[in-house]
């Protein structure tokens, strides 16, 4: 007891360092910029647990917390899908979560983006061999625009991801 009370006083905490505001802001900037060139507005993002251990939506949440605050930049998490260009797309897709997940996309008006952040998105992971997920994740449902890798991914791996979104030529 007194070995692991020493341990936890004198080891370092086992968390990532955060990025600096200057990089965040620098990245979230550039996020804005793009996307205002691109759709005339802000970014609108409405995300999708579909089957997700909540891992991805906690790193997710966190760019709407006093560090990150996302909104300062104009980018907006929407309840609506009908409010958003990008559905954020998090966990393997569970055959319950399935229909959800498609009506999300159809409710969802044009033009649009699918995201699938983590690795369960990507049809890898822990649930990858479940009985009750989808086999290829959120690609075998949906068409899929961008990947985010990561288990899971953190905030400013979502901020990269969004932004090299924007940043693609229109097809
Ligand atoms: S990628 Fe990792 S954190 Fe995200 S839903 Fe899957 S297991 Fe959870």
């Amino acid at each position: 007891m007194r070995k692991l009370l020493f341990q936890g006083l004198t080891r370092s905490p086992l968390t990532e360092a955060a990025p600096t505001q200057a990089e965040l802001a620098a990245l979230a900037r550039d996020l804005d910029r793009t996307a205002q060139a691109r759709l005339g507005h802000s970014l609108s993002i409405r995300e999708v647990d579909a089957g997700s251990c909540n891992g991805c939506e906690l790193e997710i949440h966190a760019l709407g917390n006093a560090f990150y605050d996302l909104e300062r930049f104009g980018l907006r998490f929407v309840a609506s899908p009908r409010h958003a260009d990008v559905l954020l797309v998090t966990g393997p897709v569970t055959l319950n979560m399935r229909e959800a997940l498609v009506r999300t996309y159809d409710a969802t008006p044009n033009p649009k983006w699918v995201v699938a952040a983590g690795t369960c998105a990507l049809g890898d992971g822990v649930f990858a061999d479940s009985y009750a997920c989808e086999k290829g994740g959120v690609a075998a449902v949906l068409n899929v625009d961008l990947v985010i890798p990561g288990c899971p991914p953190t905030p400013i791996d979502l901020l990269k991801g969004l932004l090299a979104l924007m940043e693609r030529p229109a097809v």
